[in-house]
């Protein structure tokens, strides 16, 4: 999503401009409508972009590998530097700091990079496609948020004992303390 600030470069310091933002922008996990307002200020430096967005992006579920529509709210707010003045048009010195974002000499602002980034940080790290998730049985690989499988009871739980003997073992040292000979 691109903004036009010639015109916001050249006001005084503390002006600000309202947009709505309502764009299909591609999240790293396909696209994704993002929708909001941000309101974008005259700082000093550049533009401050602040604003509350929404958007939805398929996950997988952690526990029962379905994909599902995770909502996310997109918090934003960054900073822009314009790379050329805006009055004489000579090229202006950037932060250091690596990643800043940059207004153009065409003097665009483009917030499609700050909102991938924001959903990125967004998404859960495990995700549930609802809080009481019921996974998949151990035992067969059922998806049991649709319905009990077959398996018995005990036979569930001795599968789940065994993957989480599984799982102990494989964070166990591999090496340690044999094959020195
Ligand atoms: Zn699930
Ligand atoms: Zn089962």
């Amino acid at each position: 999503m691109e903004i036009n600030v010639s015109q916001q470069l050249k006001a005084s310091v503390g002006s600000i401009r309202n947009y709505e933002v309502n764009e299909t922008i591609d999240t790293g996990s396909g696209s994704s409508m993002v929708q909001g307002k941000v309101r974008l200020m005259r700082t000093d430096r550049g533009i401050l972009v602040k604003g509350i967005l929404h958007t939805e992006v398929e996950v997988t579920c952690s526990r029962c590998l379905t994909l599902f529509s995770c909502p996310l709210g997109l918090n934003i707010e960054e900073e822009y530097f314009p790379a050329t003045d805006v009055v004489s048009g000579t090229s202006l010195p950037l932060p250091e700091e690596p990643g800043c974002f940059t207004i153009d000499e065409r003097h665009t602002l483009d917030l499609t990079e700050a909102i991938r980034q924001s959903a990125l940080l967004a998404i859960p790290m495990k995700p549930l496609c609802r809080e009481d998730c019921a996974g998949l049985c151990p035992g067969c690989g059922h998806n049991l948020n649709q319905g009990p499988c077959n398996c018995l009871p005990q036979e569930r739980e001795s599968h789940r004992s065994e993957l989480s003997k599984l799982a102990l073992a494989s964070n166990l040292p591999v090496n340690e303390g044999k094959g020195t000979e």
